[in-house]
């Protein structure tokens, strides 16, 4: 998320720092700003909205200096404003600093800080740092940034200026990405590579709790307890537009890698501790004889997954609708219903309708978004967040799997609270959603199989994809990816309904994609697949299924194991990567497919 800036050195800090910021543009904001230390002490320049605005109030008033902090803002708390945008600075205005990242205990040591009488500017969970910086400084930086690291949790990666110290930019990250490099002309800090590849191809990547003290032509590095440390610096042999998707060819392709660290943000955000688990501690869910969950393409089939998941586990009725349907079809809904809303921009316009509509009829609402400050964010009166980050691909695939982990940690929260299951079944169920993270990562880690298969596959005309229950949810958001970024045709069916249409289709050669991750169905998905076998299809199946007899025709990807109704977390991340390395083979534009749009405002 966002991007961050420092610079240290013999030429005028602003340019330089905007000149970064913009290189880390790709990475989305929401607003921008930059603290420079001049002769009249810290100057901050900070607006809501893009780079340009920026640049037209520094062109008004400029600032000086040859230290400074750049910052583009991904508001994750408190919704994007001039006031909210970094930098944020102390009481004091005696330390600014830049923060990428969440901290999660902000709640409590603001409280604290409050209590002590700090008056704060911002809705931000960042000012805080900014207040501790003050209170903990006695002169030196580097004990500053080891106080800090002691009592802040969560993920952070910080530049930190200091108007006493005109001679050192500091800088100390956990679970945020942050490198340092130095030039000829100065020192550097930046969230990624291309923001200071311009001056420099020499980096040192910093660990969790390293501190770094930059000097005009120094980088020192300190381990946690601040230990002095050699760190070795690295040579970056990437071209700029490489640089900018970490290496990746595609943002799909960085953004399918990273669903390990959204999954355990969004679980650290909201399973037992976290602004959602507060949220979701505030809903009373007993209130509610009717739930509505809607959206539009890849929020839709997450509403699809999450109506299996709830009706399972808390045995109500949930009723799913496509928001351009729901808005126009006069849904039954009163006081009584709680509508849910999916969108990852929270700006979607029929998503955005439905939720006006739900509101009218007088009933509640709950959003399920990834960006702080939409339009549904702020009109829902309830919302739930993503920790997605931005996402630069058209095609979702970070923000659909953090959506699929809220409905899931909503359907355990709702399942106890209505006492569908005991606290020792929620306790368990969380610990699966736990588990997560580390098995998403391990079928990400094994995309070799599945790129060889896509190789072989590029040809085709259709691609059918067939499941049962979750897995058919599933199927549909599979045959959706593909169908966006490689243009095959694609059909997802519920595999007992195959038999009533689809089936015509199937020939010699036709590719079938079968999931089976419920154990109950397996025999009912396993002959589905092999009518379409006898047919002439090849299958590809995803899950734990046992085959016996279907030779070549069909070829397995097993899974780790989870709780089954948790697996189209698992299941999706190959069905993503197929459809990936489909499109990545026929050379299309991954990232901006053809007639798509990221976040579909108009109707
Ligand atoms: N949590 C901080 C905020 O909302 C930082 C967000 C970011 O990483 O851009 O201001």
């Amino acid at each position: 998320m966002c991007g961050i800036i420092g610079y240290i050195g013999m030429k005028e800090a602003v340019p330089i720092l905007l000149g970064g910021l913009k290189k880390l543009e790709y990475r989305g904001y929401d607003s921008a700003g930059i603290a420079v230390l001049g002769r009249g002490g810290l100057a901050v320049s900070k607006e809501k909205g893009r780079l340009s605005a920026l640049e037209s109030r520094l062109a008004a008033s400029p600032l000086e200096g040859t230290l400074g902090i750049g910052h583009t803002r991904w508001a994750t708390h408190g919704e994007p404003s001039d006031l909210n945008s970094h930098p944020h600075l102390g009481e004091q205005q005696k330390i600014a600093v830049v923060h990428n990242g969440i901290i999660e205990n902000y709640r409590q040591l603001k409280e604290k800080l409050v209590q002590r009488g700090a008056a704060f500017q911002s809705e931000t969970d960042t000012e805080v740092i900014a207040h501790l910086a003050e209170q903990f400084y006695r002169g030196d930086l580097k004990e500053t940034m080891i106080k800090l690291s002691e009592v802040l949790e969560g993920s952070y990666a910080l530049g930190i200026i200091c108007a006493d110290k005109p001679e050192v930019l500091g800088a100390i990250k956990k679970d945020s990405p942050l490198i340092a490099g130095l030039s000829e002309h100065g020192a550097f800090i930046a969230s990624d590579i291309p923001a200071i590849l311009e001056h420099t191809r020499e980096v040192y990547y910093l660990q969790d709790r390293e501190i770094a003290l930059l000097g005009r032509d120094s980088c020192e590095f300190f381990d946690p307890q601040g230990e002095p440390l050699i760190k070795e610096k690295e040579e970056v042999t990437w071209s700029l537009d490489s640089a900018e998707k970490g290496g990746h060819p595609h943002f799909m392709f960085k953004e399918i890698l990273e669903q390990g660290r959204v999954l355990r943000e969004t679980i650290q955000d909201s399973l037992w501790k976290g602004r959602n688990h507060e949220v979701l501690e505030g809903l009373d869910i007993a209130r509610y004889r009717k739930i509505v969950i809607t959206g539009c393409g890849s929020a839709y089939n997450a509403a699809l997954v999450g109506k299996y998941v709830f009706e399972e586990l808390c045995r109500v009725p949930v009723e799913i609708d496509i928001a351009s349907e729901f808005r126009y079809r006069d849904p039954i809904i009163d006081a009584s219903s709680l509508v849910v809303l999916i969108s990852q921009s929270g700006e979607t316009a029929d998503t955005i309708a439905a939720l006006r509509l739900a509101k009218e009829k007088g009933a509640a609402t709950l959003g399920i978004v990834n960006v702080v400050g939409s339009t549904i964010a702020k009109e829902a009166e309830l919302c739930l967040f993503t920790s997605a980050g931005p996402e630069i691909a058209v095609a979702t695939t970070k923000a659909f799997s953090a959506q699929l982990v809220l409905l899931y940690i909503f359907s355990v929260h709702s399942a106890a609270a209505l006492g569908a299951i005991t606290k020792e079944e929620a306790q368990i169920l969380g610990e699966e959603i736990q588990s997560l993270p580390d098995k998403a990562e391990e079928v990400l880690s094994s995309t070799g199989m599945i790129q060889k298969h896509a190789a072989s596959w590029v040809g085709k005309k259709s691609i059918f994809f067939i499941g049962r229950n979750i897995d058919y949810a599933i199927a549909a958001e599979g045959s959706l990816k593909l169908k966006e970024i490689s243009y095959i045709h694609s059909e997802a069916y519920a595999g007992g309904e195959l038999k009533h249409g689809t089936i015509s289709l199937i020939e010699d050669n036709t590719l079938v994609v079968s999931i089976a991750s419920r154990k109950a169905l397996y025999p009912k998905i396993m002959s589905n697949t092999e009518q379409v076998i006898s047919r002439g299809a090849r299958v590809l199946l995803v899950g734990n299924a046992e085959v016996s007899g279907m030779g070549d025709d069909l070829v397995q990807l097993s899974l780790p194991r989870v709780y089954e109704l948790f697996s189209p977390s698992l299941s999706v991340l190959v069905l993503q990567l197929l459809a990936y390395y489909i499109a990545a083979n026929k050379g299309l534009d991954i990232d901006k497919p053809r007639n798509l749009a990221k976040s579909v405002t108009v109707e």
